[in-house]
């Protein structure tokens, strides 16, 4: 959805059946919409198809059921009921054009799961088992250890020849979410193609011993290499904690955004923003807990009530090292979607009467990215951020760039700096990511899940990783 991303073209979808795998091109809409050519998928699913010459539109005839598509129109005509899709239907000369979601229209229609995975660019159909697969890497005593994660659950047979280690699903196909940040001695490559997905080792590997399964779900390999502690890098993992260098990460806030009667966004099947962002944050503080001994505080382990100005105010009085506010994005338009990174804006902060010392409290609504408004109380006498805004915004550009590395789909400003009534207070580097749109039925989907839950802690996991050793250093400062 960057707006420099129109210049290229956007890479095909794999269509999964049972039968085999078939590539659906796609064209990128002027909003970052995916379409495809109806007359493709009246021949994938095999659906007459013939235009009406009286109303100047498509019909087309699955199974007893008739679907009227008109050019213009956002709406269709599915079997007698209207279907609402994410934008309307065009011509391109001859050749009648759809938004991929009106796939969602035929899954109803011919009682055959058509599952769209825009993420990963994959359409699963009927009883094709394409499990998500998550890679996560990390270093032990003995060298590394790479789990792979399978959701849903798969049995797989683990082979290895020389550097190349196979590990062989019963599925279809794989939906791989790419690795963040692994080091190329450990790991030089990682590929599924079919069911299969490729490890190839890095250099520094020696050995490998697969750790007895303890589910389905779940595959540990240990790698060892020859003497991994000379080969390592210098990792902070192994140093000493109480060594004090300026940079170091030893306490981490993460703000599950709203909680209790505030519930935040809500998506069509009723889940909440305060249920998802709970969930990512136990994930987050569980992981950074594990891997790297930190400390880490959650301005709220439960569904309850925590004030705005509370959750920074914890954050001060821990003396955290960061602070990263989670949340999921609501918009009364079902297309948007995607995931943002903010941080304060110090500019639009001031004139938005942040920066008026003694002047009272009022609120003042900020134009939101994708349209509405947002309202936020505008708090003289909080000033703590402003000082720590190049570091948080230089944080928000890295988090950005990984969650894009990391496949995610971002919004069409993937990092936006606004006055951010959650930060203004935090008196440490301090952002707030929007993970998605729980109002958009695709995002919705990925905030449930538990793969996307772990991807995005993931990347949270490798930028605080790298943070412990100090903060990079900036090119000259371009802001
Ligand atoms: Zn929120």
């Amino acid at each position: 959805m960057l707006a420099s991303a129109s210049a290229q073209a956007p890479s095909p979808y794999r269509v999964i059946g049972s039968d085999g795998t078939r590539t659906l091109p796609v064209v990128r809409g002027s909003g970052g919409t995916d379409f495809v050519a109806l007359d493709t998928l009246a021949r994938f699913f095999n659906i007459a198809m013939r235009e009406d010459a009286r109303t100047g539109g498509v019909v087309l005839a699955v199974g007893a059921q008739r679907v009227a598509l008109t050019e213009g129109q956002a709406t269709v005509s599915a079997g007698g009921r209207l279907v609402s899709l994410s934008a309307p239907v065009t011509k391109d000369g001859a050749a009648w054009i759809v938004p991929i979601d009106f796939l969602r229209v035929l899954d109803h229609l011919l009682d055959r799961r058509i599952d769209i995975r825009r993420g990963s660019r994959l359409v699963v159909v009927g009883t094709a088992v394409v499990p998500r697969v998550v890679l996560q890497f990390e270093r032990t005593a003995s060298g590394g250890r790479l789990v792979i994660t399978v959701e849903p659950g798969a049995t797989s047979r683990v082979t290895r020849d020389g550097n190349l280690v196979t590990v062989r699903f019963q599925a279809d196909a794989l939906d791989l979410t790419p690795l963040v940040q692994v080091p190329a001695e450990w790991l030089a490559t990682v590929r599924a193609d079919g069911p299969a997905l490729y490890v190839e080792l890095g250099s520094t590997v020696t050995n490998v011993r697969q750790a007895d399964a303890q589910d389905l779900g779940h595959i540990t390999l240990d790698l060892l290499g020859a003497s991994p502690v000379a080969q390592v890098r210098p990792d902070p993992v192994v140093s000493a904690p109480s060594i004090d260098r300026p940079g170091t990460m030893r306490t981490v806030v993460i703000d599950p955004g709203h909680g209790g009667a505030d519930a935040g966004s809500r998506s069509a099947s009723g889940l909440e923003e305060k249920q998802v962002t709970l969930a990512v944050a136990q994930r987050l503080k569980g992981m950074l807990e594990s891997r790297f001994g930190l400390r880490v505080i959650l301005t709220r382990d439960s569904d309850t009530d925590v004030a705005i100005d509370r959750r920074a105010e914890l954050a001060n009085n821990n003396k955290a090292d960061l602070f990263i506010s989670l949340h999921a994005n609501g918009s009364p338009i079902p297309a948007m979607r995607g995931w943002q990174v903010q941080s304060l804006d110090p500019a639009e902060y001031a004139s938005s009467g942040g920066t008026q010392l003694g002047g009272t409290d009022s609120d003042a609504s900020v134009p939101v990215v994708g349209g509405g408004m947002r309202v936020i109380g505008a708090v003289p006498w909080l000033l703590a951020q402003i000082p720590q805004a190049d570091r948080s915004s230089q944080l928000g550009g890295m988090l950005a760039a990984r969650l894009g590395d990391a496949g995610l789909p971002p919004q069409a400003v993937p990092f936006y700096q606004a006055p951010l009534r959650v930060l203004v207070g935090a008196n440490m580097p301090a952002i707030l990511v929007e993970m998605g749109f729980l109002t958009n039925p695709l995002d919705a989907e990925l905030l449930a899940s538990s793969v996307f839950q772990g991807a995005v802690a993931e990347v949270l996991v490798s930028i605080i990783s790298e943070l412990r050793g100090g903060w990079p250093a900036t090119g000259g400062g371009d802001r």
